[in-house]
């Protein structure tokens, strides 16, 4: 399997490292599909002036008729997909607070978008996954997800949310074994994003998303074998 011109669904793709994902697919001439909430802001309109190529798609991955209208606005674009990279994630505003003040009803939004908006897409996208010699999901994880390496006493929002996007990759890696469908979950470094820099994240997310060009690249050719590594494609604990 060559890595060349592929379709590739990209969600989250309006800032961070989901923008520079879009963006160093595009360099490399792939086809790219994005999913924005807001398909009108700033940096994805710049990226598509600079690509008109670039497909983007109104999605709210939190939301099970947002995926499934993004869902039919793809399929009349293309029949098939190779590789979905399920990028899209928050985090709660007191995720740094510990048990007695960070707002656990708020933990409720994070899991819905971290742990089930990325099976959301897969269950909505499968059709055309399947509809491809060799496709390939990666799921956007944490190093935070790591129950064995988790050693601060705070963040239970997001750390719960990806452990258990963690749990979901693992049962979908079950599910497709001996399919066309390949599934990993990655982490991708410390980013300098509006994210990362919450708590001093330094790696540019341009950077990060060439090394995982690369990793997917290598994942999509069965060049390496993992579940959950980090962005050099060095197993993680779970
Ligand atoms: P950012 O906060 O910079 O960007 C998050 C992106 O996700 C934005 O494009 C945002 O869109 C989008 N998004 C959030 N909620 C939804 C939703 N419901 N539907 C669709 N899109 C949504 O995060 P990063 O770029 O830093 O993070 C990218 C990925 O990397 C995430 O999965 C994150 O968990 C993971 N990660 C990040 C690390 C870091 O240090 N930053 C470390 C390890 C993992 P909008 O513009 O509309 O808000």
């Amino acid at each position: 399997m060559d890595y060349n011109c592929r379709r590739v669904f990209i969600t989250g793709a309006s800032r961070g490292l989901g923008l520079c994902l879009a963006k160093k697919y595009l360099e490399e001439g792939h086809t790219i599909y994005a999913g924005v909430r807001n398909p009108g802001s700033d940096q994805i309109t710049k990226l598509h002036e600079q690509f008109p190529e670039l497909k983007i798609y109104p999605l709210d991955v939190s939301d099970t008729g947002s995926v499934e209208n993004c869902f039919r606005l793809l399929s009349q674009d293309t029949g098939h997909l190779d590789i979905l990279i399920n990028n899209a994630a928050i985090q709660a505003e007191t995720s740094f607070n510990t048990i007695e003040t960070t707002d656990i009803d708020e933990a409720l939004a994070v899991y819905n978008t971290n742990a089930l908006g990325p099976l959301r897409v897969v269950r909505s996208f499968l059709p055309i996954l399947k509809n491809t010699p060799a496709a390939l999901i990666v799921n956007i994880s944490s190093g935070a997800g790591s129950i064995q390496l988790t050693e601060i006493e705070k963040e239970y929002d997001y750390r719960m949310s990806k452990a258990a996007l963690n749990m979901g990759t693992k049962i979908l890696y079950n599910y497709f074994r001996g399919t066309n469908i390949r599934i990993a979950a990655v982490d991708p470094g410390w980013l300098d994003t509006d994210m990362g820099k919450r708590t001093g994240g330094y790696l540019d997310p341009y950077v990060s998303a060439t090394k995982l060009y690369g990793l997917f690249g290598r994942l999509y050719c069965n060049e390496v074998d993992f579940l959950f590594a980090n962005n050099e494609g060095n197993t993680l604990p779970w």
